[in-house]
C-alpha cells in the first residue's frame, strides 16, 4: 500500500477534516462577529458522499483516523450520518470530533450511539462569566453536564482544550480550577497557544502569552513530563498519579512543534491543505464525484506531498490563506 509520506520522512496516518465554516459561536479569536458566509466563494460544503469518497481514497494511503471539525461540526443536519457512514463503510479505524460542546447534554447519547471514537471539546474557562465573555454564549453548565453524561456511558476519549489568553484564563487560579477538575474526572486537558490568523492580529497583540507559563505551573506542581512515541502528534503531556486526567500543552510557536506533524487537512469545500498555515492548497473535489475515481484521487493526493513544507513559519508572522481556523478546523 502506498502511504502518505513528505520529503522530512514525516508520515501522515491522521486527517483532520473541515465538513462546515458555520459556527454558532463567536469566540474572540476566532469569529467574533459570527459566522459570515464568504462571499467570494459560493462553493457548497462537502455532501455526504464526497466525504465518503474522500476517507476511502485516505484510508487507501494509511490513513487511520480522521477528525471531522470545522466550523462547528455537529450543526450540520446530517452530523450523525456522516460519522455513521465513515465508520460503517470505510476502513478508517477512529472518527473522533472537535467541538464546541452545544448542546452537549442533549447529544452525548447520540454522539455514542453514531459510533464516535473520541471527542475534543472546547471550553476556554471553568468560570462561566469568562465563558460566556470569550463565546458569546452563556453555555458551560449544558457543557459540563454532556461531559458527565458521556462518562456515566462509559465514553471515555475525552479531551478538553482551552486557548490560553492572557490575563483572561491565564491566572494560577485558572489553571487551580482544572487541576481540580481533573483531580476527578478522567479527561486530557490541554491548553492551546493563542496562534495569530489573518483576521485576528489585534487580538492576538493583546491576548497571546506563551504557553512557558502552564509549564512553570506543572513543574513546579511535580507534573511529570509524559514522553509518547513517534506518532503521538504535537502536544506536550504531563501527568500526576494523584490526578484521573492529564494535562497538556500545545505550542505552535515552539521550536520543534512542526517535527512531530502527523496530520493533513481538508477544507469543508475540498481543498486539501499541507498546513494549518501557509499558502500550500488546492481543490481535489473533482476526484469526488464518482467512486471509480479513486486510484485517480490517491495519485493526486500523493503528487501533493513534496509540497509539504518544513514549518509553518508562523513565527514570522505568515499566516498564509488562513483567515480564521473556523474555514481550516484549528
Ligand atoms: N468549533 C469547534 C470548536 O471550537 O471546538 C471546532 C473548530 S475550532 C476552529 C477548533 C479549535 O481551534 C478550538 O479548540 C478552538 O479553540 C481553536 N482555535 C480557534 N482559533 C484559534 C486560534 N486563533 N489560536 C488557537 N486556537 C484556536
Ligand atoms: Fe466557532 Fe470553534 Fe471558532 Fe469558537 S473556535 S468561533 S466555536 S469555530
Amino acid at each position: 500500500m502506498k502511504h502518505l509520506e513528505d520529503n522530512f520522512g514525516r508520515k501522515f496516518p491522521y486527517i483532520r477534516m473541515s465538513i462546515t465554516e458555520v459556527c454558532n459561536f463567536k469566540c474572540g479569536y476566532c469569529l467574533p462577529n459570527g459566522y459570515q458566509a464568504d462571499k467570494s466563494d459560493n462553493r457548497k460544503f462537502l455532501n455526504i458522499d464526497e466525504i465518503r469518497r474522500l476517507a476511502k481514497g485516505f484510508s487507501e494511503l494509511g490513513v487511520q483516523k480522521i477528525r471531522l471539525t470545522g466550523g462547528e461540526p455537529t450543526v450540520r443536519k446530517d452530523f450523525y450520518e456522516i460519522v455513521k457512514i465513515l465508520k460503517n463503510e470505510t476502513s478508517i479505524k477512529k472518527i473522533v470530533i472537535t467541538t464546541n460542546g452545544y448542546h452537549l447534554d442533549q447529544k452525548a447519547k447520540l454522539l455514542i450511539e453514531s459510533g464516535l471514537d473520541g471527542i475534543n471539546i472546547s471550553i476556554d474557562s471553568l468560570d462561566r462569566e469568562t465563558f460566556k465573555n470569550i463565546t458569546k454564549h452563556d453555555r458551560l453548565p449544558e457543557i459540563l453536564k454532556g461531559i458527565e453524561i458521556l462518562q456515566s456511558l462509559n465514553f471515555d476519549n475525552i479531551k478538553i482544550n482551552a486557548v490560553l489568553l492572557n490575563g483572561v484564563n491565564s491566572s494560577k487560579k485558572d489553571f487551580d480550577s482544572w487541576a481540580e477538575y481533573i483531580k476527578i474526572n478522567k479527561v486530557n486537558f490541554r491548553y492551546i497557544e493563542l496562534m495569530q490568523t489573518g483576521d485576528n492580529l489585534d487580538y492576538f497583540n493583546r491576548y497571546h502569552i506563551s504557553s512557558k507559563i502552564f509549564k512553570s505551573y506543572l513543574n513546579e506542581n511535580k507534573w511529570i513530563y509524559q514522553t509518547l512515541g513517534q506518532d503521538a502528534g504535537p502536544s506536550l503531556n504531563y501527568i500526576n498519579p494523584e490526578y484521573k486526567g492529564k494535562f497538556g500543552i500545545i505550542a505552535p510557536y515552539s521550536k520543534d512543534f512542526c517535527k512531530s506533524c502527523n496530520r493533513l487537512r481538508i477544507t469543508s469545500k475540498g481543498d486539501l491543505r499541507l498546513c494549518l498555515f501557509g499558502n500550500t492548497g488546492i481543490s481535489i473535489r473533482h476526484l469526488l464525484q464518482k467512486d471509480d475515481q479513486t486510484e485517480e484521487l490517491k495519485d493526486l493526493i500523493l503528487g501533493q506531498m513534496k509540497f509539504k513544507k518544513e514549518s509553518h513559519y508562523l513565527e514570522l508572522g505568515e499566516t498564509g490563506l488562513t483567515k480564521n481556523l473556523s474555514k481550516t478546523g484549528g
